[in-house]
């Protein structure tokens, strides 16, 4: 295929991922962002694939089979609830690549580059070794954070702003004496000792986020890994993997910056590591009693009710309630109720994780509201049905200076009339503290899988 030809379906490539962004943004384009990515992206891998700067098509091939099988293996296999420790792997895999990529074209005889054009090219390969790094060593620790294999509790070192400092301070020598021996043999080692020191940076920024902070964390990997794919595209000297890199590089900084006001958290410190801590004091104890109810009593209540609030949390993501929640919904809205959802920025586990799951369902966009939207609005609600939520309804978050998520936006629901909250047991939620919510005056609690319940109550609903 002639140059040309490959520059045309770059670009025409680039503007699908672009519309796919655009859709990605609301809900009801969300399908059709998606089908323009997957054209783009087949688009993007044939010009490749057919453009003259392939040479070799046997190993190509074989790279293509094995990364395919591996990956719809992957994804066929795959639990919803798995998903974001499989988008932190696979951000890993972009660091990983870019990592190998960066070395490949170090240690490349063959390039013809002389003078400053030589010595920028060797700046894009220190970068993007540098970011390759960070992004492949934090993504596996993510990983092992949110599949539960690493733990959950902010590791903090004494003296860990010095040891950023004094990584960052050696990162910037080891570049000037790169870039300085860049021709001689001594180059290689202040590369592999950057690159050293990358994946440490990488690990211990991760493993200094406290549990509940993990979201910023996954969309701020998500981001470094476009800059990443980006700085693999300037050592490439591929321009749609500059651009494609730096879309997602640039669109996981804005939901970074998202998740950073919707936990009240400053993004400086994210990067810093460190933060999720809390002013060092003890968490409150939850004291009080506990009152459950059943079946027959959530009923009676939902038919007494006018207006009615749902949220939604991980426990509906592993109970695999959202198909239940859509038939009650349906039923109670035939019933001239009002029912709404209240879906808090970082429910579930990864950004948009209840949204997904309830589009899945069919529930209606229009009765789907973000937490600032409908906050405010609890005093009037007769009923709130939080389903497998814990963290997002925990008061102490407001009330509680030294809980881990203090400060943290929460949905507001015991300021509503009556809370019935399903769960199986009084297990905390991701940040791992107690929740003053089970506990409160007018809080009732449906003890069960939030799918069984959700059915049980259906059926008597029904009759
Ligand atoms: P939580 O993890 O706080 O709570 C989920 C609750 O669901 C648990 O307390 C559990 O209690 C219950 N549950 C689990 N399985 C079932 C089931 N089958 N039926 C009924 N209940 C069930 O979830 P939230 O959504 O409230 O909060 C999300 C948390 O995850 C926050 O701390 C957030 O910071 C963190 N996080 C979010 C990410 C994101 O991008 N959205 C990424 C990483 C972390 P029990 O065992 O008693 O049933």
């Amino acid at each position: 295929m002639s140059q040309g030809l490959v520059s045309m379906s770059y670009i025409v490539a680039s503007i699908l991922f672009i519309l796919s962004l655009g859709g990605l943004s609301k809900q009801e384009t969300a399908r059709r962002g998606n089908y323009y990515g997957m054209i783009g992206m087949a688009i993007a891998i044939i010009a490749t694939i057919m453009s003259d700067a392939v040479s070799s098509y046997t190993i190509l091939i074989i790279a293509l089979l094995l990364g395919g099988a591996l990956g719809a293996k992957a994804a066929l296999k795959v639990e919803m609830t798995q998903m974001p420790e499989l988008v932190a792997l696979m951000h890993s895999l972009v660091g990983m690549a870019a990592i190998l990529v960066g070395y490949a074209n170090f240690m490349d005889s063959s390039s013809s580059l002389a003078g400053a054009e030589k010595t920028i090219h060797h700046v894009e390969i220190y970068i993007g070794i540098l970011i390759g790094s960070v992004t492949f060593s934090g993504s596996v620790i993510a990983f092992g954070k949110l599949c539960g294999r690493v733990t959950g509790k902010p590791v903090l070192l004494a003296v860990r702003h010095w040891l950023n400092l004094a990584m960052l301070l050696s990162v910037i020598c080891l570049a000037a004496l790169f870039i300085i021996g860049a021709d001689t043999e001594n180059a290689i080692l202040p590369l592999v000792l950057m690159t050293i020191i990358a994946l440490i940076f990488g690990v211990h920024m991760v493993m200094a986020i406290g549990g509940a902070d993990m979201p910023i964390v996954v969309s701020m990997l998500n981001s470094y890994s476009g800059w990443a794919a980006a700085a693999t595209g300037f050592m490439l000297s591929n321009d749609l993997l500059i651009i494609t890199g730096a879309l997602v590089g640039s669109s996981g900084a804005i939901l970074s910056h998202i998740m950073c006001r919707a936990m009240n958290r400053s993004f400086i410190s994210v990067i810093a590591g460190g933060f999720g801590n809390t002013a060092g004091g003890i968490t409150e104890e939850v004291e009080g009693d506990i009152q459950p109810i059943d079946v027959t009593g959530v009923v009676q209540i939902l038919r007494d009710a006018n207006s009615i609030m749902i949220i939604p949390g991980y426990g509906m993501a592993v109970a695999q309630a959202q198909h239940t929640v859509n038939e009650i919904t349906k039923l109670l809205l035939n019933c001239n109720k009002k029912v709404r959802f209240g879906i808090h920025p970082v429910a579930g586990r990864m950004p948009g994780h209840m949204n997904v799951l309830l589009a899945e369902a069919k529930v209606p966009y229009d009765i789907v509201y973000e937490m600032d939207e409908i906050n405010d609005d609890f005093p009037n609600i007769d009923v709130t049905i939080v389903i497998g939520a814990n963290d997002i309804v925990n008061p102490s978050a407001l009330d509680d200076p030294n809980s881990p998520i203090a400060g943290m936006p929460v949905l507001e629901c015991w300021k509503g009339h009556a809370t019935i909250v399903l769960k199986r047991s009084m297990a905390s939620g991701y940040a791992g503290i107690g929740n003053p919510l089970f506990v409160h005056e007018n809080t009732q609690m449906l003890f069960g899988d939030a799918n069984e319940s959700l059915q049980s109550v259906l059926i008597s609903l029904q009759s």
